[in-house]
């Protein structure tokens, strides 16, 4: 078993310390320059976070490969889901694909059953141990693999530039406010998508949480299909993720 990259304590550390700044900054905003419309606007860049950099590319392309695509798309994917603020792609795909498969054990990195719905909502996971085989085809990428051993200077250098070129409110608006939104988005997938009941299979489809994370929320689909992109099956299982992907005309991996 082996420890990579930004999973270890230190840099789980400088995280979770940009979780934190980011939530003074989003009080700070809400009770000193609070403006609807550009709240609108940190909406629209996490629904760009969630959809584009999580859901389809840290999750959809990177962690399960179920679709084809050229490598710019990827790699903006990639950015946007760096920007997203839930660690390096690698360390992202990692967690994921332990979830995947060891779900509901305590190899798991945020086991409903094991750590509770809190420690799972707030990301104080177990430390992510795991065999370097996991993600052994990401080595294979080499802008992924640079974004992941680079991943905080590339956010600092990013936060840096918005706030030396526009200031501190548009800084908030358009880094920290999305951040916290994007937080609390994968935080209601990790600790609700899953119940804590003694069952085989504790993944749940839920509507409430698939409108704030773009089609994720039919979880339980998820894990008895994970190799496909498409992650709403029936009508009424609204996917905005696999619309958008099959709208780009990008083809299905399996197929
Ligand atoms: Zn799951
Ligand atoms: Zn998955």
């Amino acid at each position: 078993m082996t420890k990579i990259f930004n999973v270890n304590l230190s840099n789980v550390m400088l995280l979770r310390a940009q979780h934190l700044m980011n939530h003074i900054l989003f009080i700070y905003v809400l009770s000193s320059f609070f403006s609807y419309k550009l709240f609108l606007v940190s909406v629209f860049i996490y629904a760009i976070y969630a959809s584009f950099g999580i859901s389809i590319g840290f999750h959809r392309l990177l962690s399960h490969k179920s679709f084809m695509c050229p490598i710019w798309f990827e790699n903006i994917c990639v950015v946007l889901g760096c920007l997203a603020n839930g660690g390096s792609p690698i360390s992202w795909v990692a967690a994921h694909r332990m979830h995947h498969a060891y779900a509901d054990t305590e190899h798991e990195p945020h086991s409903v059953k094991h750590i509770g719905r809190f420690r799972t909502y707030i990301h104080f996971w177990n430390k992510i141990i795991f065999k370097r085989k996991i993600i052994r085809d990401l080595y294979k990428k080499p802008f992924v693999l640079w974004m992941s051993k680079n991943y905080f200077l590339f956010l600092f250098l990013y936060q840096f530039s918005i706030f030396i070129f526009f200031g501190l409110k548009i800084y908030c608006f358009v880094y920290s406010v999305p951040a916290v939104l994007a937080f609390h988005g994968y935080g209601l997938i990790n600790s609700m998508g899953h119940s804590n009941k003694a069952e085989a299979d504790t993944s749940v489809n839920s509507f409430f949480i698939n409108i704030f994370t773009f089609g994720e929320g039919w979880h339980r689909n998820h894990h008895n299909n994970p190799n496909s992109y498409r992650i709403g099956f029936d009508v009424n299982q609204c996917d905005v993720c696999a619309w958008a992907i099959e709208k780009m005309g990008f083809k299905n991996r399996i197929n």
